[in-house]
């Protein structure tokens, strides 16, 4: 064998799996491959300037690389078994907690030292949400912030670098059973394992899909959440967001009991671009430094959509409304609130004219000829359930980035030590299907270190 053990892909999960092997049995032989570049390498060409839009390059730098998707996302690692993952189900709740904490300890030892821990425990929010028919939901939120999570990571790359091997732009094509372990294969060479630990995240999606179907590996997949970002004037969420940074709210809409949520908010933060599968979609994230921060907060909004059988691909479906907004906005398209509940689309003019500055470069165009009736009457609900809690939220210049879609990897089949029907074939973090965060992907990374190594 090359190697004792052999992990493929190189974000949180695939990280604190290294990590954690490395300080438990340092003898062990391991190499991380990675289909994307080492993390002093990664950056997206976008500049707002020459290169406005994603222009599609083979490796997209905010998605892969070191740190994987993570890399230069907000850092708000959220420690609860609420949300961000069903992690619990298969290892317990105890235990995912614990790991969650264990994961902090270190990012805040690496760099992280410093950074607020906020929590919802003994919040009034929760009162007045509740009395306004809305949901907090229960959590301790790090925010590292984007460049205080570069840090970090930057330290537990310096950490990893001597004792590991790593493989970066170095993407796995095919894992094959052989005697006594794995085999991987990788720019024309093959390398073998007695363990292998697959965290590919989401751009590994499509390949975890094709490797399950080659080894037989049992799958399920029925969800996707499609929404919105709003973005408007950081003090109409300070309230919230200076006690509890992250707010995740719940709302169940009167008209088709849909459930809607708040997720991924960003005080004083900027909106950007996300490219999944070269389809365009928005996302979010802010800075830990005042100089970089902006006047706006911005949060997802996202109906969850369950489909039942026949049909099963539900990531397709959120692909189709993601690619009809692309069509008509040739990316993101931005639609201001009052523009759309009187049925028009927003002009260049009348985004310029609004008492907010967008903080990406959208076109201004009309949400409701991209999403379907029933998904845009959940976010109008919920747009004007926030107001009563956060007035001000359904003003007429609040900005809508359309599309927001939280794609969910099909969820394999792993056991309790989320070791695949392969013995030593682990699936772990958001290529698993089982954990959708940084701190619940983290987690499973320590979880399955823990189990070879004990
Ligand atoms: C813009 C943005 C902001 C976010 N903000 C937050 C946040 O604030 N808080 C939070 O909890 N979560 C956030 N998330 C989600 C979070 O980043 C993910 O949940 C987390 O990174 C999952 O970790 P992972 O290790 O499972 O997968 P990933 O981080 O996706 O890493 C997987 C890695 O595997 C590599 N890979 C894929 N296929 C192959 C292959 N065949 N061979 C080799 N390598 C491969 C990829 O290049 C990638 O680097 C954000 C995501 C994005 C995109």
């Amino acid at each position: 064998m090359n190697y004792d053990i052999i992990i493929i892909g190189a974000g949180p999960g695939g990280i604190f799996a290294a990590y954690e092997l490395m300080q438990k049995k340092p003898s062990l032989k391991v190499a991380v491959f990675e289909a994307g570049h080492m993390l002093s390498r990664r950056h997206c060409p976008i500049d707002g300037d020459k290169i406005k839009t994603c222009i599609g390059c083979k490796s997209c730098s905010i998605m892969s690389g070191f740190g994987g998707a993570g890399a230069f996302s907000d850092g708000k690692y959220n420690i609860t078994n609420d949300f961000g993952g069903s992690l619990y189900e298969y290892i317990g709740r105890k235990r995912a907690l614990d790991l969650m904490h264990y994961v902090d300890e270190i990012n805040m030892s690496y760099g992280g030292d410093g950074c607020k821990l906020y929590s919802t425990a003994g919040t009034r929010f929760k009162t007045v949400c509740i009395q306004n028919d809305l949901h907090l939901l229960d959590a301790s939120v790090r925010h590292l912030g984007t460049d205080i999570n570069y840090v970090v990571l930057e330290n537990l790359y310096a950490f990893l670098e001597s004792k590991v091997d790593f493989f970066f732009d170095t993407p796995v094509e095919t894992i094959e059973v052989i005697d006594g372990g794995y085999s991987v294969k990788c720019k024309g060479a093959i390398y073998s394992c007695e363990k292998c630990i697959v965290s590919v995240g989401r751009s590994g999606s499509k390949w975890m899909e094709k490797v399950c179907k080659e080894l037989k590996i049992p799958t399920k997949s029925n969800r996707v959440d499609i929404g919105v970002r709003v973005e408007l004037p950081a003090s109409v969420f300070a309230h919230l967001t200076d006690e509890l940074y992250e707010s995740k709210i719940v709302y169940r809409t009167e008209t088709y009991g849909d459930k809607v949520r708040t997720f991924c908010m960003n005080p004083k933060g900027a909106v950007v671009n996300e490219n999944t599968n070269g389809i365009i979609t928005v996302n979010g994230h802010s800075y830990e430094d005042p100089a970089k921060q902006t006047e706006n907060t911005n949060f997802a909004l996202l109906v969850a959509k369950h489909f039942s059988e026949p049909f099963k691909d539900s990531n397709g479906y959120g692909e189709s409304i993601a690619r009809l907004s692309n069509m008509l906005g040739g990316g993101v398209i931005v639609q201001r609130f009052g523009d759309l509940i009187r049925g028009r689309r927003s002009t260049p003019k009348r985004i310029e004219e609004a008492f907010i500055t967008p903080t990406l470069q959208a076109t201004p165009g009309d949400l409701s000829l991209v999403l379907p009736k029933r998904i845009l009457d959940g976010i109008i609900e919920m747009i004007y359930a926030l107001d009563k809690v956060a007035p001000g939220t359904a003003n007429e210049d609040t900005l809508l980035y359309g599309v927001e879609v939280k794609f969910y990897n099909m969820e394999v089949e792993v056991n309790e030590k989320l070791e695949s029907c392969y013995p030593g074939l682990y699936i772990i973090g958001d290529g698993s299907g089982i954990t959708h965060s940084l701190s619940h992907a983290s987690a499973s990374g320590v979880h399955v270190a823990r189990d070879i190594t004990q």
